[in-house]
């Protein structure tokens, strides 16, 4: 059963159902020229008909094995991909909206609701990269309250709430957190969407959450219309090359950044890639390879903490481990000898001798280890 929504605007009656002419305080917080932007009149799409209005050729490209023909536009906005992944991930389509990958999903939401040069955004390093480098490119001005790592990389609700001025339209929080790989408290982020509640959208990112024994926050959004979770299909579902992900949240936030997305935005060799990806037998691969990937996580975590020189191994809900090496150099070095690469670390703020490594195939994984004896 799709949720029920009470926009939480104050223009709303209280406690009364959500009304959709209603213009809550998701839209109203967003840019007013976006607002008032009219989206892109796309050809239109009626794919029982010849389509002679779309200057597209007739013929399909040699060597095209795509199900539909990359010679044809794909749907400007999918309408059956959506209500696909609305399903799979148990939600109502309009509170769905598909991108290319998470990344532009980070990106529409900055460009929606953060005015340049004046709107502010928070980060809690250290944290996914993208959410400041996109705030730069749109001319936001990207506020940092750091995650606390005497608290096991938790969040630092009070400083947050310290730092979120009327002008900070946006706060991003990744969970599991990229690249500490820990959860962050649910409770924590529920009190803090109340408390934003009418005048900040709280955003998670739970590009990692399959990997996590604690349930994403899907089941929490109702209750929160100041929440909008992003989910992709590049990590758990393997698809990182089709580039697709999902903003999942109230239909406001949907409705005002699918005027904002190009048409177009899905092409087709993806949408059909994504069907694929969520039939029973590979859902079911997904899953036992998930199971597959934890237990490994398990092996290397520990075989890492038994290994002279690691200092640290930090507990990790993802696919992936962040360690803290007394010579990461070298390590780094060592590894590319034997032909792996890992995420150097040493930039982030607190992490200056850590390194990043995911979680690959055993046999991947044993080369790590035995390069590290
Ligand atoms: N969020 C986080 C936390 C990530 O680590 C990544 C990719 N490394 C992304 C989003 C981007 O994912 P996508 O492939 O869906 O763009």
């Amino acid at each position: 059963m799709p949720p029920r929504w009470n926009c939480g605007s104050r223009r709303c009656a209280a406690n009364a159902p959500h009304d959709r002419r209603c213009v809550s305080w998701l839209t109203d917080i967003a840019r007013p020229d976006i607002r008032a932007l009219k989206a892109y009149e796309h050809a239109q799409w009626q794919p029982g008909l010849v389509r002679l209005h779309a200057n597209e050729l007739p013929w399909r490209a040699s060597g095209d094995g795509s199900i539909a023909g990359l010679n044809r536009y794909p749907e400007p906005h999918p309408h059956e991909l959506t209500a696909a992944l609305a399903s799979f991930y148990g939600v109502a389509p309009e509170m769905l909206l598909a991108g290319r990958g998470s990344d532009e999903l980070i990106d529409l939401l900055i460009r929606s609701y953060c005015r340049a040069g004046q709107d502010k955004l928070i980060v809690c390093p250290p944290t996914f990269g993208m959410y400041a480098v996109a705030a730069r490119i749109q001319g936001a001005q990207v506020l940092e309250v750091p995650l606390l790592a005497d608290a096991g990389w938790g969040i630092d609700r009070a400083g947050l709430l310290e730092r979120c001025d009327p002008l900070v339209r946006l706060i991003f929080l990744c969970s599991p957190n990229n690249p500490t790989g820990n959860r962050l408290d649910r409770q924590a982020i529920l009190a803090l969407a109340r408390e934003l509640e009418g005048r900040t959208l709280l955003v998670i990112d739970e590009a990692y959450v399959e990997f996590s024994a604690t349930p994403s926050l899907l089941s929490d959004i109702a209750e929160r219309p100041g929440v909008v979770l992003l989910r992709t299909l590049s990590k758990a579902h393997g698809l990182a090359g089709a580039r697709c992900g999902a903003l999942i949240g109230h239909p406001d936030v949907v409705t005002l950044l699918r005027k904002v997305i190009q048409p177009y935005a899905i092409t087709q060799l993806t949408i059909e890639a994504v069907f694929r990806s969520l039939e029973p037998c590979p859902l079911e691969q997904a899953r036992s390879r998930i199971a597959m990937l934890i237990a490994e996580r398990r092996r290397v975590a520990a075989a890492l903490g038994a290994t002279r020189g690691v200092l640290r191994v930090w507990p990790s809900e993802a696919n992936f481990l962040l360690a803290e090496f007394q010579d990461a150099a070298a390590v780094l070095q060592r590894a590319h000898a034997a032909g792996l690469l890992l995420r150097d670390m040493r930039h982030a703020p607190g992490l200056g001798r850590a390194l990043r490594i995911s979680i690959g195939s055993q046999e991947q994984n044993d080369r790590l280890l035995w390069c590290l004896q």
